[in-house]
């Protein structure tokens, strides 16, 4: 068994690898297995976007004809703040526009809650993973970590908003907590871990 993941990041390429280490399959992204794409992320949910782009990676495979024992797999990510009714949620790459720096995406929600409470600051990472089978079936995972927005930006570790996801049970934010820490309880490889019994299922019956 392939599995293709739709992704260009070389870290996420490295945790997805880590953690499905022990599944007998051969991982390449998206770059590896020879397909450029430019996909519109236009759902309006984790779920959605996380399949749309693992159908445009599994059709474009198919027209090469590279399908064969592949599995597509690609994630959508985001931050989704309660008292903001869940933004910015699947927008939160593109918050503030696509090339505004995270600090400045950052400090604009701080303003933003300035006068929230803690107990109204809660907040939570989610990300959903999505699968197309080779026989064209779907699987989607979610995974997600819950924590409340600080109220400064803290911490150089991590990327994106994890200077102020603020994780109470840590005392720390995610910018503050190392890569293994991080990866260990993180929203993607707890939707990771969730895909890969998917995964394991489909090979026990397919393969
Ligand atoms: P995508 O899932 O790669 O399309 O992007 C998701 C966006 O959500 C990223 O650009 C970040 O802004 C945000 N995000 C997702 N996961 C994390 C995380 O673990 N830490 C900080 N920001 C995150």
């Amino acid at each position: 068994m392939k599995i293709i993941f739709a992704t260009g990041n070389e870290g996420k390429m490295r945790e997805i690898r880590a953690i499905l280490g022990d599944v007998e399959a051969e991982i390449y992204s998206m770059k590896e297995a020879g397909i450029v794409l430019e996909i519109e992320e236009n759902g309006t949910t984790f779920e959605e976007n996380a399949c749309i782009k693992a159908r445009a990676v599994s059709e474009a495979l198919a027209a090469q004809g590279k399908a064969r024992d592949c599995v597509v797999m690609a994630d959508d990510s985001g931050l989704e703040i309660d008292c903001l009714n869940g933004e910015p949620g699947v927008y939160s790459a593109r918050y503030l526009g696509e090339e505004t720096p995270f600090d400045e995406k950052s400090a604009d929600l701080l303003k933003r809650l300035k006068d929230v409470p803690q107990e109204e600051r809660g907040a939570r990472f989610v990300c959903a993973i999505a699968a197309v089978f080779p026989g064209g079936e779907e699987a989607v995972a979610r995974g997600t970590i819950e924590g409340r927005i600080g109220h400064e930006l803290r911490g150089d570790n991590g990327f994106g908003y994890d200077p102020i996801f603020y994780l109470p049970e840590y005392g720390r934010t995610a910018a503050e907590l190392t890569d293994d820490e991080k990866n260990r309880i993180s929203h993607r490889s707890r939707a990771l871990e969730r895909m890969k019994e998917k995964l394991l299922q489909f090979s026990r019956e397919n393969m």
